[in-house]
């Protein structure tokens, strides 16, 4: 999960990173008052999921109150790069003497982290790498060992710090370090890291991705999800505790395990070819030991969503048996009829492994006019894609 710079720099702030203090305002009468309590000149800044802002007219300066509410007015409502802004951070302004840049990432490629720093911050990283990679330091940082005072004098130097900020540097970069362990982040950035005209380091703007498998360990951190702007029904799912992803086409996918999951989604996607292109509709992996319950639950996720025209489960029976898994595809029809929510849709079914015999039975006998069975997985991707081209 990716946070807006606000939240960025709220958790900078909680780790004693230095920040400037700011306020969020969602109309120009808040960003207004804002100002008036900040005391000073101000920045208005666009708070989008995006890089850029400021180029785009997202981030101006305001001298008092008045301009900040016109800024503001200005920035609310701006579409940045396809996100429309509906908040913005009014913020202390700072007398800027130099931007630099420092981030640290997972680098997943070399089983490590990377820490990158420039001086010549502000603009567009991925500018400076491309034309001068010999003003960006790269410095790898080992996940055990981490980035203490040593390591981030390393950082720095190999980044050329001017000498007189280089101990504030230091403790910047520690901290920040502090930020990506404690909060279990991916991602750390600051662009522009700045000197002020008097003297001090400062974070003026932050990125942070937060690694989402880490999320049960962070009550906090349930705050920072961002509603507005989730997919509802992986939002659903999440209550559920599934593990779903939304994708764009038409065939709701249910499987058990990730590999069969992922393999389902190419067959679909292959066979959906000869069916006018009909595509998965998503990712739902419900697991080994699935549950009747956690059958119901993926169902109706699935079957609720309004892309879907036909679903495919799709389970191979290890752990939970064949039986187990038709029982539960049948008490999970009944349960979504008692909801509320009776199935509509056709349901075409691949089961095999252990016990598969006795599952199909099952099924058979249950005989419902939706639930179809069918033997092997490339058939039933075929059934299903069929199924979704002719419902449309
Ligand atoms: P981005 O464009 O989305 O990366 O937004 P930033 O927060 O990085 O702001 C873009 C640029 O606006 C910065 O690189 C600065 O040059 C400028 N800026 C941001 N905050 C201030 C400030 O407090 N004072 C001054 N003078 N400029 C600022
Ligand atoms: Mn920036």
């Amino acid at each position: 999960m990716d946070l807006y710079e606000y939240q960025a720099k709220h958790l900078f702030g909680e780790h004693d990173v230095p920040v400037t203090p700011g306020e969020v305002c969602s109309t120009p009468e808040a960003a207004h008052g804002a100002a008036r309590r900040i005391g000073s000149a101000v920045v208005v800044k666009a708070q989008v999921k995006t890089g850029g802002r400021g180029k785009a007219g997202g981030v101006k300066l305001a001298a008092d109150p008045d301009e900040a509410h016109d800024r503001a007015r200005d920035i609310l409502g701006l579409d940045i790069k396809g996100h429309v802004v509906r908040r913005v951070l009014v913020t202390e302004a700072t007398d800027i003497a130099e931007e630099y840049y420092v981030s640290f990432l997972l680098d997943r490629a070399n089983r490590a982290f990377l820490a990158m720093a420039s001086v010549e911050g502000g603009v567009d990283i991925e500018e400076v790498a491309a034309t001068r990679p010999e003003a960006l330091a790269l410095i790898r940082i080992d996940a055990i060992e981490g980035v203490d005072e040593a390591k981030a004098r390393e950082i720095v130097e190999s980044a050329g710090f001017p000498e007189a900020i280089r101990d504030q540097v230091i403790d910047i970069l520690v901290k920040l370090w502090g930020v990506l362990v404690r909060e279990d982040a991916t991602l750390v950035e600051v662009n522009p890291l700045v000197l002020s005209a008097d003297g001090r380091v400062l974070a003026l703007d932050g990125k942070v991705t937060l690694d989402d498998n880490a999320h049960y360990r962070h009550a906090s951190h349930a705050d920072l999800v961002d509603r507005d702007a989730a997919d509802p029904i992986e939002l659903r799912a999440k209550e559920f505790d599934l593990n779903y992803v939304k994708l764009e086409g038409e065939v709701g996918i249910i499987g058990n395990g990730a590999g069969l999951v992922m393999s389902t989604l190419d067959v679909v996607a292959y066979a959906g070819e000869e069916f006018g292109g009909v595509r998965p509709a998503n990712f739902l992996d419900i697991g080994g030991g699935a549950s009747a319950e956690v059958m119901s639950n993926g169902l109706d996720i699935v079957l609720n969503d309004p892309d879907v025209r036909a679903v495919f489960v799709n389970v191979f029976g290890g752990i939970t048996s064949c039986d187990a898994v038709a029982n539960g595809i049948v008490q999970a029809v009944g349960a979504l009829a008692e909801r509320g929510t009776p199935v509509t849709k056709p349901i075409v079914c691949r089961i095999d492994g252990n016990n598969a015999v006795e599952g199909r039975r099952i099924l058979a006998e249950f005989g419902h006019p939706l639930v179809e069975m069918v033997e092997t997985m490339d058939d039933a991707a075929r059934r299903v894609a069929e199924l979704a081209g002719s419902a449309a």
